[in-house]
């Protein structure tokens, strides 16, 4: 396909551009969440590579060692993140990154306020993802090669932010992406230490390594200059492993701390805020699994849009199948966060396959009693954070009565209401 090796332009679809303009002047006391955003995108990249290769080993390419390096250089002002995960097309990373996909976007243009810390916070439930790198950049460039393919079917995405980006076909020897950020002014981030400390902050449990080199390494302070083709082939010297790399909900709980628990839920739901409550536990019997979830302390903006995706993650034996497991959860406990690992499931489970899965049903029910208990401890015993939960939550909860045949009683009883004999409408009254 030979004009498709030309450089093309095109423009950012407009909800992208609203999203950058409003993203660089609203975020900008919150700029370090880039670094969360393409680190997760990595993850993401090395699960759905993962998957991919349960039905063909093929893509790994000799090299099954999924991880993330982060480095810097402080001459050429760049942070740079590349990761040997499933990578990208042409067509893919012109689609991916010029375009929001997700669902509910026109709902969280219409809520934004103008006030830029309340939209601070809608942004980050909606999940500034990719675009986030132009808080601090103000040219970016990725560099991709989608495992399988050539090496001449690697291609160069760039863009300033400012309406447009390019995308050209290059030689990639590496599968996997790169994502190189020229900083804006600031060189606060060009510090191993700020950015070790920003990596562990939000990605500690991010289940694939995230190197840095090491200390003494070139990247660090000496200005003798790197061969920036992009590719660090130091591996193995003087690197450093730098999260925890475990899958959290795998470790037990008597490892686990609090700001463990709140990490982590920062990472899976994108959410600035600690959630309000979780639970953690394993089950074993007939069928053995575990749980992991949260309830958010804030609505997302999308809570009341029925479609969404559900924020459940359905995993395997600690790989990740699919996130938008609308199978795991019921529509009235939407706003639930979390991972489901199962032990018994077969890796190459389908979408279709899931909805008559008896075990999927039974892990469902499980998960679904965990919730409501939850829940109920919280009424019990921290009536405060219940009154929020309630105010939050409580209109889609009162959706279980008539959803949730089986679980109606326990439901009921989480439900609050006004009474008549106080002044105020507070909705105290079970
Ligand atoms: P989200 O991750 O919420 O889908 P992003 O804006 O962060 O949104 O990314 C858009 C899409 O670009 C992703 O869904 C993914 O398909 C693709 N993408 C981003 N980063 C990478 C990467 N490192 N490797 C492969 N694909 C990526």
């Amino acid at each position: 396909m030979a004009e498709a090796q030309t450089k093309e332009t095109h423009g950012f679809q407009t909800e992208v551009r609203k999203l950058l303009d409003l993203m660089i002047h609203s975020l900008y006391s919150n700029k370090e969440i880039f670094l969360r955003e393409l680190i997760s995108n990595a993850s993401d990249a090395a699960d759905k590579l993962r998957f991919e290769a349960l039905s063909d080993d093929a893509l790994y390419e000799g090299d099954g060692e999924l991880k993330v390096r982060v480095s810097f250089d402080r001459d050429a002002r760049t942070i740079t993140l590349r990761d040997n995960g499933i990578g990208m097309t042409r067509e893919e990373i012109a689609a991916n990154l010029g375009t929001i996909a997700r669902s509910g976007t026109r709902r969280f243009f219409e809520s934004l306020t103008g006030d830029s810390a309340k939209d601070a916070q809608l942004i980050g439930q909606f999940g500034v993802g990719f675009y986030s790198c132009f808080i601090v950049s103000d040219r970016v460039t990725v560099t991709s090669r989608r495992a399988g393919r050539p090496a001449s079917e690697g291609v160069r995405w760039e863009s300033s932010g400012e309406g447009e980006f390019t995308v050209e076909t290059v030689e990639v020897e590496a599968r996997g992406t790169e994502v190189v950020l020229h900083l804006r002014e600031e060189d606060e981030f060009l510090d191993r230490y700020r950015l070790r400390s920003i990596v562990r902050k939000y990605s500690d449990h991010v289940s694939i390594p995230i190197l840095m080199p090491g200390e003494g390494k070139a990247a660090d302070k000496d200005d003798e200059s790197r061969d920036d083709e992009g590719k660090d082939e130091d591996e193995g010297r003087d690197e450093e492993t730098i999260n925890a790399a475990t899958a959290l909900w795998t470790r037990n709980k008597s490892e686990i701390g609090d700001d463990d628990y709140k990490g982590f839920y920062k990472h899976v739901s994108h959410d600035f805020e600690d959630p309000l409550a979780w639970v953690h536990s394993r089950v074993e019997g007939t069928l053995e699994y575990s749980v992991l979830l949260f309830i958010p302390t804030r609505t997302p903006f999308d809570l009341w849009d029925r479609n969404v995706r559900r924020g459940v993650k359905l995993y395997v034996r600690r790989v990740f199948i699919m996130d938008d497991a609308e199978h795991l959860m019921p529509a009235y406990l939407r706003f639930v966060r979390g991972v489901i690992d199962s032990a018994d499931l077969p890796l190459n489970i389908s979408r279709e396959i899931l909805q008559e899965n008896r075990q999927i049903q039974s892990i469902r029910a499980g998960s679904v009693k965990r919730v409501l208990d939850l829940l109920a401890g919280l009424a019990k015993d921290e009536p405060d954070k219940y009154a929020t939960f309630w105010e939050q939550f409580g209109r889609v909860l009162k959706e279980g009565v008539v959803e949730d045949d089986k679980n109606r009683e326990q439901v009921a009883k989480l439900l609050r209401f006004a009474s008549t004999r106080d002044a105020d409408d507070a909705q105290t009254v079970s």
